[in-house]
């Protein structure tokens, strides 16, 4: 691992400025130490998040808000949740193991990164890891590769299973940068690969993700998860479905 400096953030505005200075956030550390220990990541400076106040799970007007650092265990477990948005609970009990689940930030898991064994080999031609190197996967271990969405630069496809629930639940993400607040669909979060698979997502530099919101809606309880993988826990999705329907007298309104 690439020696680098820990620093503890212990409010909001200090965190941004300084992974706006360039360093790296890290809240459960499930996905990025594992990166760093491999030297896929090598952040000089990592701010540890977790003593920010971004925690909470509530209603607010009907909607379900779940700030960044919740885990994906609390999330699962909680009544509003299982309440309001079954669906996601279950999304996140198909993810990961236990141990993980009780340690990774629902934050974190929308920035996990892909799974292609290509980008954690060193040697391996990836140009998601680095630009302009060619893609191993086009020719080589490609089953848990998307078919949907792909590029002739690259075909990994984003691993984390309850981004596909909120994105058929329509959530919002509020995020907070160092010129203000924004928010928009978590849909919008994911970039294709196109001819840029090294560049991800849509944040801004230092822009730390406060908050989901997931809208309050009738199909809320009238919705599913469905995860296919080669075994039956501890799996990444070869493919995965999110469905929420409205429905109205037996008639599918939406
Ligand atoms: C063996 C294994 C199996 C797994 N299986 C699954 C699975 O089946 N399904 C699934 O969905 N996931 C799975 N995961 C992924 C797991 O869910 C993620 O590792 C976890 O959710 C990441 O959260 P974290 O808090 O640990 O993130 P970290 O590792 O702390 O951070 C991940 C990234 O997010 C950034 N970040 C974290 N919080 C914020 C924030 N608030 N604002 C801005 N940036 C932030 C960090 O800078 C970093 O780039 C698995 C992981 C492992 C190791
Ligand atoms: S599919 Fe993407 S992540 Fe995998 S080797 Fe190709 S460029 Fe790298």
């Amino acid at each position: 691992m690439v020696p680098f400096v820990l620093e503890k953030a212990n409010d909001i505005e200090a965190a941004i400025a300084s992974a706006v200075a360039g360093g790296r956030y890290i809240a459960g550390g499930t996905t990025l130490v594992d990166l760093m220990r491999e030297e896929v990541e090598r952040p000089e400076r990592l701010i540890d998040i977790n003593a920010l106040p971004l925690r909470d799970i509530h209603v607010d007007g009907g909607d379900l808000v779940l700030g960044a650092l919740a885990t994906m265990a609390d999330i699962a477990a909680h009544p509003d949740v299982q309440r309001l948005h079954p669906m996601i609970a279950e999304s996140l009990i198909e993810g990961a193991s236990p141990q993980l689940r009780n340690m990774a930030s629902i934050g974190g898991n929308l920035l996990q990164r892909v799974r292609c064994p290509y980008f954690r080999m060193l040697d391996a031609a990836c140009n998601k890891r680095n630009p302009g190197s060619g893609c191993a996967a086009l020719e080589g271990l490609n089953a848990g590769h998307a078919v949907l969405g792909t590029s002739s630069h690259c075909v990994s496809t984003h691993p984390s299973d309850v981004a596909v629930a909120f994105v058929a639940l329509g959530a919002i993400m509020r995020v907070r940068g160092h010129q203000g607040e924004r928010s928009f669909a978590v849909e919008d979060l994911f970039r294709l690969p196109g001819d840029t698979p090294h560049r991800e997502h849509t944040l801004l530099p230092g822009e730390l993700i406060v908050e989901i919101r997931v809208p309050s809606a009738p199909y809320g309880r009238r919705a599913r998860y469905l995860k296919v993988r080669d075994r039956a826990s501890y799996e990444f999705a070869l493919v995965s479905a999110a469905v929420a329907l409205e429905v109205e007298d037996g008639v599918i309104r939406s």
